[in-house]
């Protein structure tokens, strides 16, 4: 019998080797970035067009590579950085498995010009899909310029596979700030699209930190410093008052490498124990160091995770040190609990005392009083505007739930001229009512989180809070995309700092924002002003609101702008629309039940839970009959 194994072609096993070193520009950013580093460089700039679907540069003044290297540095595993087993446990450099570029020139067309200090001329080399095109000398600076351009332009499904702009480039922000973070006594630049979006210089770890996450990074740090025979631990971590929802700025550097490890977050955490509010995570930057022999070296291209010798002495002493330190610094009675976001409503409620919801007793209510002319709905001014919602005119096309509930009057007095039942069996007020100037129903709130009404079947539960999402989704949404709302203008425009992934994406999201009343004065490099606000936010309420869709976004990145609007819109209803527990008054209750109603899609809140439910006498009856 003939055999039937043959070796795969270099290309071919290069293209292959590609798919797990190479899955998207980010990829390449780090592989590139990484080498700079090893090649001892000082400056090293990383320039990238369309989120390095079209070009991913690196450029470093570090030792530059011979002619001979520069053509060898694309086979598999060449490599300077190991060359016996043995180096495999003394490992000081990033690479050392010689596959990155070999993979990276298999699939795309790469162009490299490299000069070693020494030498007068440098090579300059152009590779596609494998393939050497040009090799030229050439007068070139100090150092190594890789361009990668055209990433995936021989399979073009991985190519088709790559996600928006903003997606594929925040994963390159990523992966520059781990080696920037990983790396502060080195000058790092990231230019997108011409312009610059990062200008590190060498610094210490504190300031490169500052000088990533933004200048008021600095007064929520504190030092972690601690050293033992198996770990050298120093680095930062975040008073709990700056916690934030989101897990955001958490960075593991194990010896100048970035690693990613639940179970040393897990340490984090348990240090922070009682001093953070509900869902809330520190941020944290921790550089550990370990003798390279105590770490299993067999790490993965692309993955991050990494495996310690003695991993439970490490999570001890990471948390007891971290522990230390914020007791040190005494971070602990500063704390502030007394304000909880969950009770934050978009009325001014702190303002105002509980009172205990009143019983009514409706005595002119005449439960055989059926056949009446429609009523005016009670009145919709209420004092904070709120639920008001002027713009939910009633249309022409009846939605599914009125035929339910045939004459229920839904919208404000105002409206009234224009409502229009398609139904001509008009046969009065659902919610029976004699007197026309009162409030046509009665509404109670229960539990301080159903408001519940007799209608004609029976009784109607709404849910608070998913009922009020509802009316501000589709309130957002109109305003974001058809009619722009008004806004309140501040005294004092608000400052607020953020990091340059967050500002990039309010910078995306600020034409949407500005339709929902936002005004902003200034988007600078680290903070926003923002001089006016939808009438509806209060002050204190920006800066939950902002951090919230900031994070909303980041964990769904919408991709068509329908789909950001629809996002915005449902991240702002969620942060804004009153809580389960808050004390409703009844005009509130009111207001809520006609929003409701008034609503396109009354029937479920913006992440189709149901808003309400309905009871009918029948239900009810069939309850008792037992
Ligand atoms: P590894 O980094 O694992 O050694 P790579 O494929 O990333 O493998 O790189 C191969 C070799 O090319 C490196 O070992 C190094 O000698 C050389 N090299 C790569 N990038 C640079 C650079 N920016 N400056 C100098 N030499 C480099
Ligand atoms: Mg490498």
């Amino acid at each position: 019998m003939s055999s039937i194994i043959q070796l795969l072609p270099d290309h071919v096993a290069n293209q292959i080797a590609a798919g797990e070193v190479v899955q998207r520009p980010a990829s390449v950013v780090k592989e590139l970035l990484e080498n700079a580093v090893d090649a001892r460089a000082t400056e090293i700039k990383l320039i990238v067009k369309d989120a390095g679907k079209t070009l991913v540069q690196v450029i470093d003044n570090g030792l530059g590579m011979s002619v001979t290297d520069a053509r060898l540095c694309f086979e598999r595993h060449a490599t300077s950085k190991i060359r016996l087993a043995e180096d495999l446990f003394s490992l000081h450099t990033k690479g050392f498995r010689g596959e990155a570029l070999a993979s990276i020139a298999a699939i795309a067309h790469v162009e490299l010009k490299t000069r070693q200090e020494q030498e007068e001329l440098g090579t300059h080399l152009v590779i596609e899909g494998s393939k050497f095109t040009s090799q030229e000398v050439a007068v070139l600076p100090k150092g190594t310029s890789f361009s990668v351009k055209n990433l995936f332009f021989n399979i073009p499904a991985r190519r088709n596979f790559l996600k928006s702009d903003t997606v594929e480039f925040r994963h390159i922000v990523d992966e520059f700030e781990r080696v920037a973070l990983a790396h502060a006594n080195i000058s790092f630049m990231l230019y997108h699209n011409g312009s610059e979006m990062f200008n590190l210089p060498a610094s210490n770890t504190r300031q490169r930190i500052v000088n990533i996450f933004g200048g008021r990074t600095n007064e929520k740090l504190v030092p972690v410093k601690e050293s033992t025979e198996i770990v050298e631990i120093q680095g930062f971590v975040t008073k709990p008052e700056f916690a934030k929802k989101n897990r955001g700025e958490q960075f593991f550097i194990v010896n100048n490498r970035f690693i990613k490890s639940g179970y040393l977050h897990h340490a984090v955490m348990a240090a922070y124990e009682g001093l953070l509010k509900d869902g809330c995570q520190p941020g944290y930057f921790i550089y550990l160091d370990v003798p390279p022999n105590t770490i299993d070296i067999n790490i993965h291209p692309t993955k991050t995770e990494i495996k310690f010798d003695d991993e439970h002495a490490l999570y001890a002493i990471m948390r007891s040190s971290i522990k230390h330190s914020l007791g040190q610094f005494n971070v602990s009675p500063v704390l502030d609990f007394e304000r909880d976001a969950n009770l934050d409503t978009p009325y001014n409620y702190e303002a105002k005392e509980a009172v205990m919801p009143e019983v009514h007793v409706d005595r002119n209510y005449n439960p055989f009083a059926v056949e009446e002319k429609p009523v005016r709905s009670a009145s919709m001014s209420s004092g904070s505007g709120s639920f008001s919602s002027p713009s939910f005119r009633k249309t022409q096309s009846q939605p599914a739930w009125e035929s339910l509930y045939t004459g229920i009057s839904t919208s404000s007095s105002e409206d009234i001229a224009e409502i229009n039942f398609e139904s001509e069996e008009v046969t009065g007020s659902l919610f029976n009512d004699t007197e026309v100037e009162q409030a046509v129903y009665k509404t109670y709130q229960i539990h301080k989180k159903y408001i519940v009404s007799p209608i004609k079947s029976g009784l109607l539960i709404i849910d608070q809070k998913r009922a009020h999402q509802r009316i501000m989704y589709e309130q957002f949404l109109r305003s974001i995309t058809v009619q722009h709302a008004a806004s309140q203008q501040l005294l004092f425009p608000l400052v607020l700092h953020y990091n340059k992934t967050e500002l990039e994406l309010i910078k995306e999201m600020q034409d949407a924002l500005q339709n929902t009343g936002f005004v902003f004065a200034e988007i600078n490099h680290d903070h926003i002003v923002v001089s006016g606000l939808p009438v509806n936010v209060s002050e204190s309420e920006v800066s939950i609101l902002l951090e919230e869709l900031i994070n909303d976004l980041q964990q769904e990145v919408p991709d068509s702008s329908f789909s950001q609007s629809d996002s915005i819109a449902k991240s702002m209803a969620r942060s804004l629309a009153v809580k389960t527990g808050v004390l409703l008054s009844e005009r509130e209750q009111e207001n809520m039940v006609n929003s409701l109603f008034a609503c396109k899609e009354p029937n479920v809140s913006p992440f189709n839970k149901p808003t309400f439910i309905t009871l009918s006498v029948e239900d009810l009856d069939k309850r008792f009959a037992i």
